[in-house]
């Protein structure tokens, strides 16, 4: 048997169209910046490719570019005026920050009802609570939009997350709780990871360590998707499960790339204009 391949690119498209849909329907242009700390070229691509879908669905978009030396207290002080400015809708801070900033102090400064990534404890918070309705982390919002899509049976079903970070693994682990799934959460002290992955009907790797998940470690018919990314020796990206050993076993499966990645900007946007509605209305 051959998987299913979830096409996380068409689906992206979809929902970027639907937004700039909504974008075109009010009476605003819903705001959002992105600040970028420093010249890391990685953060300059995810920035730029922001920007550029913002615009596309109809955003007032722009970056703040920021010097690599800027003091934590000068970073705030930008934060407090977005925070402050009525046009702005959205903010997001572009991770990694350098050395001097404390990733914590800039999340937590962030006006609750403006932070498009998910990342503020209260909404963090919210959806630990069992909240889903709030500004949810883009990238397992985005998972969940490729589960319904591949008509993923939620309830009940044994979903294991690979990875338990605050970006990704955390949240995600969260949204399959409240969509009522069995969920268990692996990390790096996990005993017996291809057991625990075997078990699993769903399958959600966020590790970042290139095809570690192999082929037998995948019940039949399960739907896996793979958040992970990591350059291989030639260059290309690869995901977190070895694909052409689970395409064989799996009844569904994302590829890398063409799969999450496309959804996290998608649900950016779709996170922003939430954002945009709650804060003016419908315009
Ligand atoms: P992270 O903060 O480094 O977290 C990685 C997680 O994997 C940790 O919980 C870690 O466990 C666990 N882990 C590491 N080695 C392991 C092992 N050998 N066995 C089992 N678990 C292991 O990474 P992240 O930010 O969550 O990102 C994960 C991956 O997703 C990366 O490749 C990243 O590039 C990718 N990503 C993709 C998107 C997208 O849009 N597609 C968005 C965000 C991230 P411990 O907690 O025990 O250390």
């Amino acid at each position: 048997m051959t998987a299913r391949i979830i096409d996380g690119k068409a689906v992206a498209q979809r929902l970027r169209e639907e937004v700039a849909r909504r974008v075109a329907g009010l009476s605003f242009r819903p705001g959002l910046r992105v600040i970028r700390v420093g010249d890391d070229p990685a953060s300059g691509v995810y920035v730029r490719n922001k920007d550029r879908a913002a615009a596309a669905a109809g955003f007032d978009s722009a970056t703040l570019h920021l010097p690599a030396g800027i003091s934590e207290a000068a970073l705030l002080a930008e934060l407090a005026a977005l925070n402050a400015d009525p046009a702005v809708d959205g903010i997001l801070v572009q991770l990694p920050l350098p050395p001097q900033i404390r990733p914590e102090a800039v999340i937590d400064a962030l006006d609750p009802a403006k932070d498009v990534d998910g990342f503020h404890p209260l909404n963090a918070g919210r959806l630990a609570s069992g909240e889903t309705g709030g500004l949810l982390p883009c990238t397992p919002k985005g998972v969940m939009h490729l589960l319904r899509e591949a008509g993923a049976a939620l309830p009940g079903a044994r979903a294991l997350v690979l990875g338990r970070s605050r970006i990704v693994g955390r949240p995600m682990a969260q949204l399959l709780l409240a969509a009522d799934c069995t969920v268990t959460v692996a990390h790096s002290r996990t005993r017996d990871l291809a057991a625990e992955c075997r078990r699993a009907e769903i399958l959600v790797a966020a590790v970042g360590r290139a095809a570690m998940v192999r082929g037998d470690w995948i019940a039949e018919d399960a739907v896996v998707i793979d958040v992970g990314i990591t350059r291989g020796a030639d260059g290309r990206l690869v995901g977190d499960v070895a694909f052409a050993e689970a395409v064989t076993r799996a009844g569904a499966i994302t590829p890398v790339p063409g799969g999450v990645g496309p959804m996290t900007i998608a649900c950016l946007l779709e996170n922003t204009l939430q954002a945009a509605l709650a804060r003016r209305g419908g315009g």
